[in-house]
């Protein structure tokens, strides 16, 4: 492949800085949005969130979830109903209510919440419709907000109290389908999160931090410059935890009632899109996956004294070439040169970048320039849209194969919990060898002084060595970390 290799340095060394200057030169999201936690997405920023919006609501939609759009409040009653999933979200939540104005004394309605997630606005819906097993599985979807009143520091993008998100909600006549819609709802995101060349790992959280009120749950975490990790989706199995509290009950083929088995399962579509730029960018800033890139491509002419006309319209022609098949903008302004073309777009993370001169205008060829190598290639006007085509697949496909490795990179197996706590200091991920125990796993947060982000999923992974925290044999291996 050859080409220079991104620098990243900066983005490494002094992330947060690097991440907020990014969000705003390359018009992602403006953070100043005088309330604490909430922001405001920007064209580009907001662009690829549609983009991944549509492709997730397109896979969920094929495998049959319904799209639905249910309420933004609840009663504080109906989620106070589960008692894992209010202990679990209560200190987070926003209350709503009428604005008192004057002073007399109003009538006031029970009490309403924002959803901090929606289980229990959607369950006593389900309740209604359903009473048979001709009305399972029922699979729905929506893309919304959800709400968190977030009390540590927040973050752009990463810890913010207004949440973009998909959330999904199924309920099943039985267990084992249950555990298949698990496998499904997996698949589905990992691939999303594999078209977007996100190197993650999925795993199945510990006990102790699985959602409130699930069975178990399951998380994507991906890689973060700052050793923090993020999770950007998670899967959880409930059981039949809801359905009792909520009766969503139904008549059994062979007769008799039974409480549906119920899964949800949520993308965080900020968080995804933090994601991407914070994997795939360097330190000149984002570099967008063609996917879901705002702009694929840039054409800046090289204007030549004299030959200004010719330079001109054989922009104009490759533009026309190009802009039916890929989101093209040509860069024709006059009063800025091609190097501030170059630097402009650079920082807005358009993944190539077109240069045509006189001397292409005269050859018949334009210069194609990746934004993640710097590598130039010379291509001739003639089958420019495959040639462009093929670049930009190139580009998606070494953009994830470098996440990827860096991912292998982060990722240290560790012999001793001192060495453990040095590697996670580092910014590095622990892969800890556990004998399966709850006691050890919740040792080893205090100890490592990280989070505990449980074992893989995808893999059944065997481990040789004894548990690092009781010396006893070992199971699998635990993922150490921190995390957002
Ligand atoms: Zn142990």
């Amino acid at each position: 492949m050859g080409g220079l290799i991104a620098r990243d340095g900066e983005k490494f060394e002094r992330f947060s800085e690097w991440f907020d200057n990014v969000l705003l030169t390359a018009r992602i999201a403006d953070s100043r949005y005088p309330v604490k936690g909430f922001l405001v997405y920007l064209e580009s920023g907001w662009f690829v969130i549609e983009r991944v919006r549509r492709r997730l609501e397109y896979l969920l939609e094929e495998d049959g979830h319904l799209p639905m759009y249910f309420p933004l409040v609840a009663t504080l009653e109906n989620f106070s109903r589960e008692a894992e999933h209010i202990k679990g979200f209560m200190g987070e939540v926003f209350a709503v209510g009428k604005l008192r104005v004057g002073g007399g004394e109003e009538q006031q309605e029970a009490p309403l919440i924002l959803r901090p997630t929606s289980e229990t606005i959607m369950y006593p819906m389900f309740a209604l419709w359903i009473s048979s097993h001709a009305d399972l599985p029922l699979k729905i979807h929506q893309s919304c907000s959800v709400y968190r009143y977030e009390t540590k520091a927040t973050r752009a993008l990463y810890r913010v109290r207004e949440i973009p998100w998909n959330e999904a909600h199924t309920a099943h006549a039985s267990q084992e389908e249950a555990e298949e819609q698990v496998r499904r709802a997996v698949q589905i995101y990992r691939r999303v999160l594999d078209e977007l060349g996100l190197a993650y790992l999925t795993l199945r959280r510990p006990d102790f931090d699985k959602f409130a009120g699930a069975e178990y749950s399951i998380a994507f975490d991906a890689w973060n410059p700052d050793g923090k990790v993020n999770q950007v989706a998670t899967v959880h199995n409930l059981g039949t935890n809801f359905s009792r509290v909520f009766n969503v009950e139904f008549e059994k083929k062979e007769g008799g009632k039974a409480h549906t088995w119920q899964l949800c399962y949520g993308f965080g579509y900020s968080r995804v899109l933090a994601a991407i730029i914070a994997q795939h960018g360097d330190d000149l800033g984002p570099i967008f996956p063609p996917t879901v890139a705002p702009i694929q491509v840039v054409i800046v002419p090289i204007p030549y004294k004299g030959r200004e006309q010719e330079v001109r319209s054989y922009a104009q022609e490759i533009y026309s070439t190009l802009r039916e098949s890929f989101r093209t903008r040509l860069d024709d302004r006059e009063d800025v040169t091609p190097g501030e073309k170059y630097y402009y777009w650079e920082r807005r993370g358009v993944p190539l970048r077109v240069e045509a001169g006189p001397r292409e205008a005269q050859s018949g060829s334009v210069m194609l320039v990746r934004r993640d190598t710097g590598e130039r290639r010379s291509v001739p006007l003639t089958g420019l849209k495959e040639s462009v085509e093929n670049v930009l697949a190139e580009i998606e496909r070494s953009l994830a194969e470098r996440a990827r490795r860096k991912l292998e990179e982060l990722v240290v197996e560790v012999e001793t919990v001192e060495k453990g706590a040095g590697m996670i200091e580092e910014g590095k991920i622990c892969k800890v060898s556990w004998c399966g125990s709850e006691s050890c796993a919740l040792s080893l947060k205090s100890l490592m002084g990280a989070e505990v982000r449980g074992y893989r999923y995808d893999m059944d992974e065997r481990s040789e060595r004894p548990c690092l925290v009781c010396g006893s044999r070992g199971r699998t291996y635990l993922y150490v970390s921190r995390a957002y």
